[in-house]
């Protein structure tokens, strides 16, 4: 089943680096409408439960810690074709390997302090968007 809706996180480098307003205005611009969004902090912990798929992976312990380093931005997105059309828009996981215009290739710093986090299935991007949000406050 398709939602057309995502999930997205501004991770901490996009934001401590102030480029929020920069990487909203391309998702808008892409045709996403923002449907939830919250400026929050994870713990380490809860971002252990956001990445609990990766706890088998080399550069999970790191990858909590970073994301536990600053504020992030949690958004609900909604376009048709959501998941395959943000994955596109940020472009591949490691920045250097990503294309051009896309946010990871305009923003990130590396791998791990890679931007943005986009949803990898319909699935998923229920399940992300709900660790974030209840339906109330989604419009
Ligand atoms: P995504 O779907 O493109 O976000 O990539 P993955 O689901 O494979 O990985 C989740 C997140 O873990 C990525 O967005 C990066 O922040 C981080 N990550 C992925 N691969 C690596 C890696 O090889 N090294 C490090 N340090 N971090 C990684």
């Amino acid at each position: 089943m398709t939602t057309n809706r995502t999930f997205t996180m501004i991770k901490p480098d996009a934001v401590a680096a102030g480029h929020t307003g920069a990487i909203l205005k391309m998702i808008e611009e892409a045709g996403f409408r923002i449907v939830a969004m919250k400026k929050t902090l994870l713990t380490p912990e809860r971002a252990g439960q956001f990445y609990a798929v990766h706890a088998e992976r080399p550069f999970y312990k790191d990858l909590c810690a970073y994301m536990s380093s600053g504020a992030i931005i949690a958004a609900i997105l909604e376009k048709d074709n959501a998941v395959a059309d943000f994955r596109k828009l940020i472009g591949a996981t490691d920045p250097a390997k990503a294309e051009e215009g896309t946010i990871r290739k305009l923003y990130a710093k590396s791998i791990e302090a890679n931007a943005v986090h986009g949803s990898d299935s319909d699935e998923n991007a229920a399940i992300e968007g709900s660790f974030y949000f209840s339906h109330t406050e989604q419009f």
